[in-house]
């Protein structure tokens, strides 16, 4: 490509898109030549920490017209499962991206074994003989150099038969390996003759038992990298150490162009773990109901929770990219899913804990308006059946309320939203003392938008019609975890046994014909969403309406 040749560079928003800009402008390749890759590792579900990587990938590669791959790295047999390739699909589908081309680390097996095979014919790779916990303590530290093998001087014949033996699969796992031949003393410890093939006599989900020995990561990664012709590595911040050694897999290999790995700091959230090693744990022996449940930071559970996908990339968007770790507020996400979904979602009402209110000098049915959504005119306006027999949330109700308690209470008054001011007269006890009715009378001049009463009442709360309402279930969720005050503990003694809350309530009508799976705010509550389970209206918390964490 003439050096001449200009092209409208897209403005760089982050220090990733301003290297991409100089390698554009200094002429390595043209905008849309940009590509990248996702490369999960298919041993678990994809997590919210996953959603920024991708969030940087794909989104990287959309802005200039590039292409972004779906690259399972798959080198690691033993812990690898279709079940995961499948999720994985379906969860970077969920945050709305897509890929050029899916391929495997597997893919490449032939390849990455030629070579290797090179490697050793240059003397830049030999065969050794220590065990892994002989070359874990020849390494060195990061003060003193580290021990030579022994094996290190092999001739390229004698490597390359024992190579050959590797694969036939004469010896036992661990008890040969290659190593590439680099340097035992530099101050890289990722340099001193890294292993880049072990024995492993495994079942790969994809390969079978064609392989007994299979790459390592950091071998690998560079050559299928350069395979697909990704032009941008980018991967966290932890890779940075081994940039030299996936330099020197380019260089010794004669790669041009050769990938340029960038590392960008990872996504880290208070209270919220996100190693998939802990994740699966959680759901092996049984703390949660699945990899989709719920209270799970992966991207199948909130998707499973209803937390919109947009809200999610809003989030990535917000946070940026940058080239050091920090730690981002749990509740500066929530913000996110709440901001959307106020913008987006209808209004309604449902009452926990439900208490009976009877009016008893309100006879007949009357339809009262409200408005879907008051921050969007144009979701219109829907019609609510207001009645003698309502029902009205149990903590909108107090026998005993405390000073400044401005909702229901006995001799109080109060507002119904959209409706009447009404007046607490009496309370009826079932047999154990508990509420079973609150008797209330109402004011006729005080109807919402045309109030002529002059009482001034302080509380507004919503209500359902008692003889319209439809029984529900509602979920609510806090943190798996007990708060950051016990970080320094193992995650088992910090499960929040609480996590889950299932509360009885009543609901309008208009919740039990919505489409499954729409959110809603429920007025004063939260967001949440509808679901039907055994024939039984659910409404699961999506995202609170204030920030309360774990209120308790
Ligand atoms: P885990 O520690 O959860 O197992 P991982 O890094 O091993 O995560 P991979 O499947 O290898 O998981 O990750 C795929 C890509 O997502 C990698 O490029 C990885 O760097 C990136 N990634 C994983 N976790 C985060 C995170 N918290 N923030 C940003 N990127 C992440
Ligand atoms: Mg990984």
């Amino acid at each position: 490509m003439p050096k001449t040749e200009t092209f409208a560079l897209p403005e760089a928003t982050n220090f990733i898109e301003q290297i991409i800009n100089e390698d554009i402008a200094a002429g390595k390749l043209r905008p849309e030549q940009v590509q990248t890759r996702f490369p999960p590792e298919p041993n678990g579900y994809l997590h919210i920490g996953h959603a920024k990587s991708m969030f940087v990938n794909f989104g990287t590669a959309l802005k200039y017209g590039g292409k972004c791959n779906l690259f399972f790295d798959d080198t690691n047999p033993s812990k690898e499962k279709t079940e995961f390739v499948d999720a994985i699909k379906r969860d970077i589908h969920w945050l709305g991206y897509d890929w050029a081309r899916e391929c495997y680390a597997s893919d490449f097996f032939d390849t990455i074994y030629e070579f290797a095979l090179r490697l050793i014919r240059e003397g830049k790779a030999f065969v050794c003989d220590l065990s892994p916990e002989e070359i874990k303590n020849t390494r060195g530290t990061l003060t003193e150099p580290g021990t030579e093998s022994p094996y290190r001087n092999r001739s390229p014949e004698e490597n390359l038969r024992l190579f050959e033996e590797m694969k036939e699969g004469k010896y036992k796992d661990g008890e040969k390996c290659l190593r590439a031949k680099i340097d035992m003393a530099s101050p890289n410890v990722n340099l001193r003759d890294p292993v880049i093939y072990r024995i492993l006599h495994a079942t790969h989900h994809r390969t079978g038992d064609k392989w007994c020995i299979y790459p390592m990561y950091d071998y690998a990664h560079p050559i299928c990298d350069y395979l697909q012709g990704v032009t941008h590595s980018l991967c966290t911040l932890e890779f940075e150490d081994h940039r030299p050694l996936y330099d020197w897999v380019g260089i010794s290999l004669g790669f041009a162009p050769k990938p340029r790995q960038i590392e960008f700091a990872r996504l880290n959230i208070t209270n919220t773990v996100m190693s998939k090693r802990y994740l699966k744990k959680l759901v092996e022996e049984g703390f949660v109901h699945g990899w989709d449940d719920p209270r799970m930071p992966t991207l199948a559970g909130m998707a499973n929770r209803g937390v919109p996908a947009a809200a999610v990339r809003d989030f990535c968007s917000r946070i940026g990219i940058a080239k050091a770790n920090s730690e981002c507020e749990y509740s500066y996400f929530e913000a996110c899913i709440r901001e959307y979904c106020n913008a987006h979602a209808a209004r309604a009402m449902a009452v926990l804990d439900p208490i009976r209110v009877t009016l008893t000098d309100y006879e007949g049915e009357e339809e009262t308006d409200f408005d879907v959504n008051p921050l969007d005119a144009s979701a219109g306006r829907r019609k609510v059946v207001f009645g003698k027999h309502l029902y009205i949330d149990g903590g909108d109700f107090a026998l005993d309320p405390p000073p400044k308690y401005f909702r229901l209470k006995k001799g109080g008054y109060v507002r119904l939203k959209n409706a009447y001011i009404i007046r607490c007269d009496d309370v009826v006890f079932d047999g154990e003392g508990n509420v079973k009715e609150v008797l209330c009378s109402y004011v006729p001049e005080s109807h919402s938008g045309c109030d002529t009463s002059g009482i001034k009442v302080k509380g507004v709360i919503q209500w359902v019609n008692a003889d319209r309402a439809v029984p529900a279930e509602v979920r609510q969720y806090e943190s798996l975890l007990k708060d950051a005050a016990y970080a320094g503990q193992d995650f088992s003694e910090r499960m929040n046994e609480e996590s889950e809350k299932i509360v009885p309530a009543q609901a309008e009508p208009f919740l039990a014909a919505a489409e499954d799976g729409e959110a809603f705010q429920l007025l004063r509550t939260g967001y949440y969403k509808k679901c039907t389970q055994d024939g039984k209206l659910v409404l699961s918390e999506i995202v609170s309406l204030k920030d309360n964490f774990n209120k308790k």
